[in-house]
């Protein structure tokens, strides 16, 4: 089923616009900014309206339905972040303003700032970067200038576990580190003793993602963060799992020197698509002189008449800018409007809520899926998309099938370190007839992968595309709205 696009659409001489006659004289636009080949469609408004909601409509969004992709935490997106984001006062305001017509703005961005370090238990925060990978990327860039200031200049290697996300070697590989995969052990931990053999002089940090992506706490934890600490390096945390540690346990506590969040996932900003995200960066005591330029900060205190005055702090030993401006202010709103929205208990019961739908889902699949690591999971849990006596039903055709019954696929070939991976992340939101409708529909395509796996193989059957060629969709990707022909031309 193919949709016709603008172009297909297009009439000549039709307009969606009336443009008020001009009141000045006529100007002749400089030949060289005219581009006379441009191609485009002319409709009317309403035909463009119906155009888009009719594709907007072929999507699959979490306002339409479940939505478990594991290491995403796809929660719902209240309402309220939206009317807040859109308040004019956030909306409207340029970030080269003169600060004291901003000082609300500031003021959000302060506290935030403040909330964030006192929910994961950091000494400074930088709201700066786009999303986590960015935040990564600043992080490793703290690391290594941390490293450089000491004059330790031969600390390149980051010890990344074979369970971590492909976001975590690329960000270190982009700044120049020499990047060393970290085996795990048979219950999902960071194997102690291949931690040991690596812990030498060469050793700038680790990335450790805590609740790691098989959604299990490393039962060592302390223990790998001072194996890397006594060895002289740093760690950093990879914070997309924070979700199920919401106000019972800060990575700060537990020994991290660095850690990303993701406000689109934790904090229910929006995502997919593309973004934008966010990806904050909060840093241990001795890493905030490293902090990228500026910090939101108090630059005089106020009194209890008069408000503090915001402006920005230049943290000494700099890694510079990350980004232009304050990063994605939209963002930031949405996610004070989120915290504020939940206060202290509020978040605790997120965590809670989140790892109950997770454990909850994973006892009434296990005995029909296959569970590598079978154990208490926190906010997700991974399971085999393949039985042994099967050989010729896979994960993809699971997922697949999913869709067949109105459900978005869980993550799937991800962790690497699970064969036929299936990771499913409920996240709090979701009521127990959700959990129970997919949990029955994953355990009907089952029985359906024994009496009719040809039902799996064609799958899905009735979304707006097909199963697709996903080497070609990849490697061949045309997002581009123009008909090839023009393109071509
Ligand atoms: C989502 C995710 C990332 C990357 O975050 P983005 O915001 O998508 O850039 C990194 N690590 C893990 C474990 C993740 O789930």
């Amino acid at each position: 089923m193919t949709e016709p696009t603008v172009f297909q659409l297009s009439s000549p001489g039709r307009h969606g616009f009336d443009v008020p006659a001009s009141d000045v004289p006529d100007f002749t636009l400089p030949e060289s900014f005219v581009r006379q080949d441009l191609p485009l469609p002319e409709m009317s408004e309403l035909d463009v309206v119906r155009h888009f909601t009719h594709l907007s409509q072929k999507n699959y969004a979490i306002d339409l339905g479940f939505y478990p992709l594991g290491s995403c935490t796809m929660k719902y997106n209240p309402k309220i972040n939206e009317v807040t984001s859109r308040l004019p006062g956030f909306a409207n305001t340029h970030p080269l303003q003169p600060l004291d017509t901003v000082q609300g703005n500031l003021y959000l961005m302060y506290t935030l700032q403040e909330w964030l370090k006192e929910i994961s238990g950091f000494a400074g925060v930088t709201l700066m970067p786009a999303a986590g990978a960015h935040g990564e990327l600043t992080g490793m860039l703290i690391i290594q200038k941390y490293h450089k200031d000491r004059g330790d200049l031969k600390r390149k290697r980051i010890l990344i576990p074979d369970s971590a996300h492909g976001t975590n070697p690329a960000s270190s590989a982009m700044i120049g580190m020499e990047i060393v995969p970290l085996s795990s052990d048979a219950r999902g931990n960071v194997d102690l003793e291949a931690l040991k053999a690596l812990c030498d002089e060469n050793l700038a940090g680790l990335m450790l993602t805590n609740p790691n992506t098989l959604g299990l706490f490393d039962e060592h934890v302390e223990q790998v963060i001072q194996l890397v600490h006594a060895a002289g390096g740093l760690v950093y945390g990879d914070g997309a799992n924070l979700n199920a540690l919401l106000g019972i346990v800060r990575p700060g506590d537990l020994g991290f020197d660095v850690m990303h969040f993701n406000l689109h996932k934790t904090f229910s900003t929006p995502h997919g698509g593309g973004g934008p995200g966010s990806g904050p960066v909060a840093v241990c005591q001795k890493l905030v002189d490293f902090l990228p330029d500026p910090v939101i900060s108090v630059v005089e205190a106020g009194t209890e008449e008069v408000a503090p005055l915001y402006g920005y702090a230049h943290p000494a030993k700099s890694i510079g800018r990350v980004k232009t401006y304050h990063g994605h202010f939209g963002m930031l709103v949405r996610a004070f409007t989120y915290i504020a929205m939940h206060g202290t208990d509020g978040l605790r019961d997120i965590a809670e809520k989140a790892v109950l739908n997770a454990n909850y889902m994973m006892h009434r699949l296990k005995s029909t899926y296959t569970l590598p690591y079978n154990r208490t999971c926190m906010h997700e849990f991974v399971l085999e998309g393949v039985w042994k006596d099967l050989p010729g039903i896979h994960a993809l055709d699971i997922a697949k099938r999913l869709m067949d019954y109105k459900f978005h696929p869980p993550t799937n070939y991800f962790p690497l370190i699970v064969h036929e991976a299936l990771m499913i992340e409920p996240t709090e939101t979701e009521s127990l007839d959700t959990l129970d409708a997919f949990c029955d529909a994953l355990l009907k395509i089952a029985e359906e992968a024994r009496t009719q796996p040809e039902l799996l193989h064609d799958a899905p059957h009735n979304t707006p595309v097909r199963r697709c060629d996903e080497l070609k969709a990849a490697k061949d990707l045309v997002l581009c709205c123009y008909p090839l022909e023009e393109l071509q031309k």
